[in-house]
């Protein structure tokens, strides 16, 4: 696991996306992606809301996902 390497996003290069953004990120859309959203362009992708999208990590989480820690 990649943890000091910071993330940015693909679409709106917002930088140093969190861990759990970029489990999230895996979670959806593989884990060998190699490109990651914020919540926000992740949410636009995905046709959701960034509300729904933290509502999936909290399930993600109370799940036991690993890559969720
Ligand atoms: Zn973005």
């Amino acid at each position: 696991m990649m943890t000091n390497v910071k993330v940015n996003c693909v679409s709106c290069f917002k930088e140093d996306l969190d861990k759990d953004t970029i489990a999230l990120n895996k979670k959806l859309l593989g884990k060998e992606i190699e490109h990651f959203y914020c919540m926000e362009c992740l949410a636009e992708y995905l046709n959701t809301s960034t509300e729904e999208l933290l509502e999936k990590i909290e399930q993600f989480k109370e799940d036991g996902c690993t890559l969720f820690k």
